[in-house]
């Protein structure tokens, strides 16, 4: 059976890491993938980097809901990319993101609308891919993770000064909860 990871949230440092390379692709990164998986989807997030659960390493998964009634997520239909390089980028987007290490705070983000990517999968095979819209936008918001960037540090300095705001009302509302 799978595990379930924690997930590291802001203001953590960690979350600044530069993530590495992979470069054993072995049951070990297998393992992993699958603790990854379950951990993404029992926190109901659509893409996870591996350094929100302490691994400093260049990993992402996505997996889009499908498109009924439950937006069910599949094993089968998630992306896992390893040691991800962005290769082409065009058009823009603009669509509200949140993140699972920074809970409850939700904010428009501009990001290309496709891009091209070349990764390895968990066998270490070559691959390529272009993403367009909501996928291209996980992706982009994923490979950010593995160079210590979070969505709220692409937010102008008005939205970053009410995320701050929100963080500090939330951290008080914690605190008061548990007195
Ligand atoms: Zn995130």
């Amino acid at each position: 059976m799978p595990n379930i990871l924690p997930i590291i949230t802001y203001p953590d440092r960690r979350l600044k890491l530069r993530s590495k390379n992979v470069t054993e692709f072995d049951k070990k990164l297998h393992t992993f993938l699958d603790d990854m998986f379950e951990t993404m989807i029992q926190t109901n997030g659509i893409g996870l980097a591996a350094i929100q659960v302490n691994k400093p390493l260049n990993i992402l998964i996505i997996c889009l809901p499908n498109d009924d009634e439950e937006g069910t997520q599949e094993h089968a239909n998630t992306l896992e990319i390893i040691n991800p390089t962005i290769t082409h980028s065009e058009g823009t987007i603009v669509y509200q993101e949140g993140c699972l290490s920074v809970p409850k705070f939700y904010e428009d983000v501009e990001r290309f609308e496709t891009i091209n990517i070349t990764y390895q999968d968990r066998d270490g095979k070559a691959c390529t891919l272009e993403a367009h819209e909501l996928l291209s936008i996980a992706i982009q918001h994923e490979i950010d993770h593995l160079l210590g960037k979070l969505f709220i540090d692409k937010l102008s300095y008005g939205r970053r000064k009410k995320f701050e705001k929100e963080y500090k009302r939330m951290q008080k509302e914690k605190k008061a909860a548990k007195e």
